[in-house]
């Protein structure tokens, strides 16, 4: 064996949600976008095609992206970091915040790569319980070099007020707090608005959920520029290829779409709130694009298997003592198909 760092012999490693290989299944496992992207990312992927654009290196900093989600978000340009996905921008940040031994903060039950980020950085990594009700707790352990907020929260979907993430940022200060907003497109509020007066606040985000990227793999964080600058000499020069770059900055561009696309996903995932309680689930009032579904009576694991057994693929979590469903809001035919197997094994 290879003198591989010892760290990284006993870590677990992240694994990723199921991909079967087969075009009947309803895949409702991954949190991706049941519809396709914005036109407009065709043309512009076509138009990235032509000429010698793939001869060349792409722009390292991501301009044109930059520009135009500084336009929509009304963020500064300079604030603006692009990652290859934004597990990559989580990484980028573990490796510039996080020294070996360090410590990383994150509640639980939520996102499990910042485990993988901290043992693969030689970190301690440190969990802190929601509530009952997924709020954070009044008292936040001390000397952490990086805490992760997803809000949303994955698994739960739920959300922790922003007047409460900036209690946090005040508690971990001055080290940073990630807010990690893979799923803020479907909530009410956002994060952005705090960055001007919380100087530790990074927030993250990624195209491959609201905006229907996620094979294209592109996310960002925002941040004070002075920040970002530090953070570009971290990442790969070169993260974003010239085809995600194209597809992103379409993307972000058209917000008809997105406003079109996330206004089908919000009645649908209204439908099925409301329709699983009926089917004996208690369903945790979700802010994302999916459901998390629990039941007091059986265990979930075998409605798992037998929904994927049926072609239907859901994500089955056991962890932290939460044993539930998480179900991907997906279009009306595939909810219909959902519910309409549930009823039949149920
Ligand atoms: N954060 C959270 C909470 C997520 O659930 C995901 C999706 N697995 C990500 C970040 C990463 O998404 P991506 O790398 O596709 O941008």
């Amino acid at each position: 064996m290879l003198p591989i760092r010892s760290n990284i012999r006993d870590m677990a490693g992240y694994v990723p949600g199921e991909q079967l290989n087969d075009p009947d299944i309803v895949k409702l496992n991954t949190n991706e976008c049941p519809y396709p992207p914005s036109p407009r990312v065709f043309e512009a992927v076509r138009a990235a095609l032509t000429g010698d654009r793939l001869r060349k290196y792409p722009q390292p900093l991501g301009d044109t992206f930059r520009r135009a989600a500084g336009r929509v978000l009304n963020v500064d340009p300079d604030g603006v970091l692009i990652g290859n996905g934004s597990d990559d921008i989580l990484t980028i940040l573990t490796r510039a915040f996080v020294p070996e031994g360090g410590l990383v903060l994150a509640p639980t039950p939520s996102y499990i790569l910042y485990k993988s980020l901290a043992e693969i950085q030689g970190a301690r990594f440190e969990t802190v319980p929601f509530t009952a009700d997924w709020q954070l707790p009044t008292a936040w352990p001390a000397g952490g070099h990086i805490t992760f907020l997803p809000n949303p929260n994955s698994p739960s979907g739920t959300v922790v007020p922003l007047a409460e993430v900036e209690r946090l940022a005040a508690a971990v200060a001055p080290a940073p707090l990630v807010l990690d907003e893979a799923y803020a497109d479907f909530a009410d509020d956002n994060g952005l608005s705090l960055l001007g007066r919380v100087p530790n606040l990074v927030v993250t985000r990624t195209l491959s959920k609201s905006y229907a990227l996620a094979g294209i793999r592109f996310g960002f964080a925002v941040a004070d520029p002075a920040v970002v600058r530090e953070l570009v000499k971290v990442k790969d020069s070169y993260n974003c290829d010239v085809l995600s770059l194209a597809a992103a900055t379409a993307a972000v561009e058209d917000q008809d779409y997105f406003r079109e696309t996330r206004a089908k996903l919000l009645a649908t995932r209204a439908r099925l709130a409301a329709e699983l309680p009926a089917l004996g689930f208690d369903v945790t009032p979700s802010r994302a694009n999916f459901l998390w579904c629990r039941r007091a009576d059986r265990p979930v694991k075998p409605l798992y298997e037998e929904l994927k057994r049926r072609k239907v693929l859901v994500r089955y979590m056991n962890y932290a003592g939460y044993d539930g469903l998480r179900i991907t809001v997906g279009t009306e035919v595939e909810t219909d198909r959902l519910l309409a197997e549930l009823r039949s094994i149920l």
